[in-house]
């Protein structure tokens, strides 16, 4: 398995645990007394469902220098399109079509990608 197919493992079950918390927050939602305050719950129902997308896309790190990828970068390494995606690490250039685990170098993509700093 190559290092991005472990990422977007990675993003893919992020967003499934995320997706289930959205589940059980409308769920309870559902279950509060009819008469509840929209006012208050609605809020917190929102600022839970945010603060656990970014509990869980927190997991999605760098295999080899447990860099936190930027939402930018994550959908640049997920994309399929050779042009537009990123092939490195932007942290610490780490080959993303390398395999988990190999030493052996590839030969060097040309594209790099990257977000500036
Ligand atoms: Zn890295």
């Amino acid at each position: 398995m190559k290092i991005r197919e472990a990422i977007r493992t990675k993003i893919l079950r992020s967003y499934l645990r995320w997706l289930g918390v959205c589940g059980l927050v409308f769920l309870g939602l559902l279950l509060l007394p009819k008469d509840f305050s929209r006012i208050v719950w609605i809020p917190t129902a929102i600022l839970v469902i945010s603060v656990a997308y970014a509990y869980f896309m927190s997991k999605v790190r760098c295999q080899t220098c447990e860099y936190q990828f930027p939402p930018a970068v994550m959908s640049s390494i997920r994309r399929n399109a050779k042009k537009s995606r990123i092939n490195y690490c932007p942290h610490c250039g780490a080959d993303l079509d390398q395999e988990v685990g190999a030493n052996n170098s590839f030969k060097p993509n040309l594209l790099r990608g990257g977000s500036g700093r």
